[in-house]
C-alpha cells in the first residue's frame, strides 16, 4: 500500500464513547432483589471510539469528535485517546454524564443483556459538528455511525462531502434515518443485520448481500461494503462486486467489536490512498486479529501485526 497522507489528520471520526461495565452473575436480579455476582470488568466502549482506536493503531492520524460528561468516565475517555495518540474534539459538559453500558454476562452460558446510556453524546447536534468542521475538512476520510443523533451524522457527512473528504457511514445500530443520508456516502458499511433492517430483505448469504448492495446503490451510495461475520464481507459498487474473505489469525476468542475493527482499519487504509479492495482486505485483517483477543478497543492490533498477517 502506498502511503500518500497529505492532510494533517488522516481520519476524522464522529461518534460516542461509553464506559463498558461488565458484571458476571448466575442470573439477572429481579426487581427489588440484590444478588452477589462473581466478577466485574470495566473497559472502553462505544462504536466510534473503538473505530478511532482501530484506525490510530493501524497508523492513521485520528481526530475524534464527540461529547463527554464532566466526570471520571469522561476523564477515562480523554486518557484513552491520549494514550492512543488520538486528537479529541470532545468537550466535557455538565448537563449529562459520560455514556455507560451495563453489561450482564451469565457466568456459565456467556449470554448477555445490555443497557446502554449514551449520556452526553446524545447532546451532540449539528452545531457541535460545525465547530469541528476544520477537522473533517482537513481529513482524508470521515467516519460516523448512529450511536449519536442522526442529525449530527448527517451534518458531518455534508461537511465532508463539500470538502472532498471521503465518507464512510457505518449505520449502526440499525435505526431509521433520513434517506437523504445515502447520497452523502462514498461507502456504507452495514453488517448483515443492519443491511437487512435497512433494505427490508433477508441478508444471510453473499448472494443476499449482493441484492442488498443493489438496494444501497439505488439509494445513491457510491459503494456498499456489507460485513457478514465469519463469512467475510461483500464490496459492491456499480463497477461490480467482490467477496472479501476472512483472514485466520488464531483461535477466535471474542467477536464483539469485529465490525469496529473492520471499519477503523478500512478508514485508515483509505486515508493512505488504498483502493477500496485493498482497504477492505486491510480492514478484514485488522478484524481477524481483534477477534483472537478479549475486549473491544484493547483488542485492536498494531500496524506491524496487520502488515505481518497481510504479508
Ligand atoms: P460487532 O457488532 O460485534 O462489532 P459486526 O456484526 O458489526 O460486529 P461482523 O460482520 O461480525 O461485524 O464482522 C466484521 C468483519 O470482521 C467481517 O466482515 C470479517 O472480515 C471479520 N470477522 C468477523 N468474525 C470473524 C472471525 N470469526 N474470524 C475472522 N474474521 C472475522
Amino acid at each position: 500500500m502506498t502511503v500518500t497522507t497529505s492532510r494533517q489528520h488522516g481520519v476524522a471520526v464522529l461518534g460516542i464513547f461509553v464506559a463498558d461495565l461488565a458484571f458476571r452473575a448466575s442470573s439477572l436480579p429481579g426487581v427489588g432483589q440484590t444478588i452477589a455476582g462473581s466478577g466485574f470488568a470495566m473497559g472502553p466502549g462505544g462504536k466510534g471510539s473503538n473505530q478511532a482506536v482501530a484506525a490510530a493503531r493501524a497508523g492513521a492520524g485520528v481526530t475524534f469528535i464527540s461529547k463527554l460528561g464532566q466526570d471520571a468516565f469522561g476523564n477515562d475517555a480523554l486518557a484513552l485517546w491520549s494514550r492512543e495518540g488520538i486528537t479529541p474534539r470532545a468537550p466535557q459538559v455538565t448537563a449529562q454524564p459520560t455514556g455507560a453500558a451495563f453489561i450482564y454476562v451469565h457466568e456459565v452460558t456467556g449470554d448477555n443483556a445490555i443497557i446502554v446510556v449514551p449520556g452526553a453524546a446524545m447532546l451532540i447536534d449539528a452545531a457541535d459538528v460545525d465547530t469541528a468542521a476544520d477537522a473533517i475538512r482537513g481529513a482524508r476520510v470521515f467516519v460516523t455511525q448512529l450511536e449519536q443523533p442522526a442529525a449530527a451524522a448527517r451534518r458531518g457527512l455534508e461537511i465532508a462531502r463539500e470538502a472532498g473528504t471521503l465518507t464512510v457511514f457505518n449505520p449502526a445500530p440499525a435505526l431509521p434515518f433520513d434517506d437523504a443520508l445515502y447520497a452523502l456516502c462514498d461507502y456504507i458499511t452495514p453488517n448483515e443485520h443492519e443491511a437487512a433492517a435497512l433494505s427490508g430483505m433477508p441478508v444471510e448469504t453473499i448472494e443476499d448481500a449482493r441484492r442488498a448492495g443493489d438496494f444501497f446503490l439505488a439509494k445513491g451510495v457510491g459503494c456498499a461494503l456489507i460485513t457478514l461475520g465469519d463469512k467475510g464481507a461483500l464490496l459492491h459498487s456499480a463497477s461490480g462486486s467482490e467477496h472479501i474473505p476472512v483472514f485466520r489469525a488464531g483461535a477466535v476468542k471474542e467477536t464483539t467489536g469485529a465490525g469496529d475493527a473492520f471499519n477503523g482499519g478500512f478508514a485508515a487504509a483509505l486515508a493512505e490512498g488504498a483502493t477500496a479492495r485493498e482497504a477492505a482486505r486491510f480492514g478484514a485483517a485488522v478484524a481477524a486479529i481483534s477477534v483472537t483477543r478479549a475486549g473491544t478497543a484493547p483488542s485492536m492490533p498494531t500496524r506491524a501485526e496487520v502488515d505481518a498477517l497481510l504479508a
